[in-house]
Parts: structure tokens; C-alpha cells; sequence
């Protein structure tokens, strides 16, 4: 019998040879008939091959997670009333991480590339230096700077944000367009 289609799984994640399944016309499944080898994936590629999914899906995904919303919004408005305490009692002990999440949630509504950022990481990275003027800025009052603006395409990532003081970064926002970065 002559093998028509066959399947292998997208992007197999293990060392193990992969198998493919050789489809009888009725659509039945044979026996393994063949193996092949498969590279495995390191952390990298497997995180790369996420973030392609997740670009090429994201329209997609955002339909699906509003309509959701929608169908659900009583349920979702009652889960909120009553853990509302629990709520602010975290946001007040996490101001940090609520920042982290705002700062996502703005980047991703820009439609930019977006990694988890933590301030607390970059402020350490950075050891609570501006990256504009080189000084130490007020640990409980700073701005997570994009290096390369959101606007211009920057990505919301380490590589890509900075400790800065408010003011310097305000500053920089007229500057950026004109000559700032000419040199
Ligand atoms: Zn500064």
C-alpha cells in the first residue's frame, strides 16, 4: 500500500525519534512504519518559536480572549467584587510588580514586542542609576525609560529599558525627535 499523508507532530520537542503515522485511505492510522531523528530544542528556540506563535496568533487570541470576556462578564465582575479586598491589600504590598504589569499591559495595547520586565531587575541591573544623566534616582520614584521609544517600535524588553529619573525622561521626549540621539 502506498503511504498518502503522514503527520508529524509541530516542532517535537524531545530527542526521541519522532513517528510518523502513515494514513490509510479510509483514515485510519497503520502501524509505525518510519522514524526520524529530531534536533531538540534549546530554552532559546523554544522561547523564539513562542513569541513567532504568539505574533502570528495574537489577533486571533485577542478576539477570542474579549468575546470570552463578554460571555462571561457577570462571573467576571462578581470574582472581582468579592476578592476586591484581597485585591488592593496586594497591589498595596506589590507596587513594583503592579507597575510591571501596567507598563506590559500599555506596551501590548502599542501592539509592541513584549517580554515579562521586572523594575526590580532593571533597577539593580542598572543599579538605580539614570541612564540619562548617570545619578542616582529616588528608589520609590522612577521611570522604566524605553530606550528606543514604544512609538518608534521599541520593544518593551530588557534590552530596551532603562532607570531613569522622571524629569530626565520627560525631557527627553522633545529631544529624542530632534538631535539628542544624533551623536
Ligand atoms: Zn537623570
Amino acid at each position: 500500500m502506498t503511504p498518502r499523508a503522514f503527520y508529524e507532530p509541530p516542532g517535537a520537542i524531545s530527542t526521541s525519534p519522532s513517528v510518523v503515522l502513515h494514513l490509510r485511505p479510509g483514515g485510519s492510522c497503520s502501524a509505525l512504519v518510519a522514524i526520524k531523528a529530531q534536533p531538540m530544542q534549546t530554552p532559546e528556540e523554544m522561547k523564539a518559536r513562542n513569541a513567532a506563535y504568539y505574533q502570528a496568533h495574537k489577533d486571533e487570541k485577542a478576539a477570542y480572549n474579549a468575546a470570552y470576556r463578554e460571555a462571561h462578564k457577570d462571573e467576571i465582575a462578581a470574582w472581582r467584587e468579592a476578592h476586591k479586598d484581597e485585591r488592593a491589600a496586594w497591589q498595596k504590598a506589590n507596587p513594583d510588580k503592579c507597575r510591571d504589569i501596567a507598563a506590559r499591559r500599555r506596551a501590548l495595547k502599542r501592539g509592541a514586542t513584549v517580554e515579562p520586565v521586572s523594575r526590580a531587575v532593571v533597577f539593580d541591573r542598572d543599579a538605580g542609576r539614570c541612564h540619562l544623566c548617570g545619578k542616582k534616582v529616588n528608589p520609590k520614584h522612577w521611570h522604566l525609560d524605553h530606550i528606543v521609544p514604544l512609538s518608534q517600535g521599541g520593544e518593551h524588553s530588557y534590552k530596551n529599558v532603562a532607570v531613569s529619573h522622571p524629569r530626565c525622561n520627560d525631557s527627553k521626549g522633545s529631544k529624542i525627535r530632534g538631535q539628542l540621539r544624533l551623536y
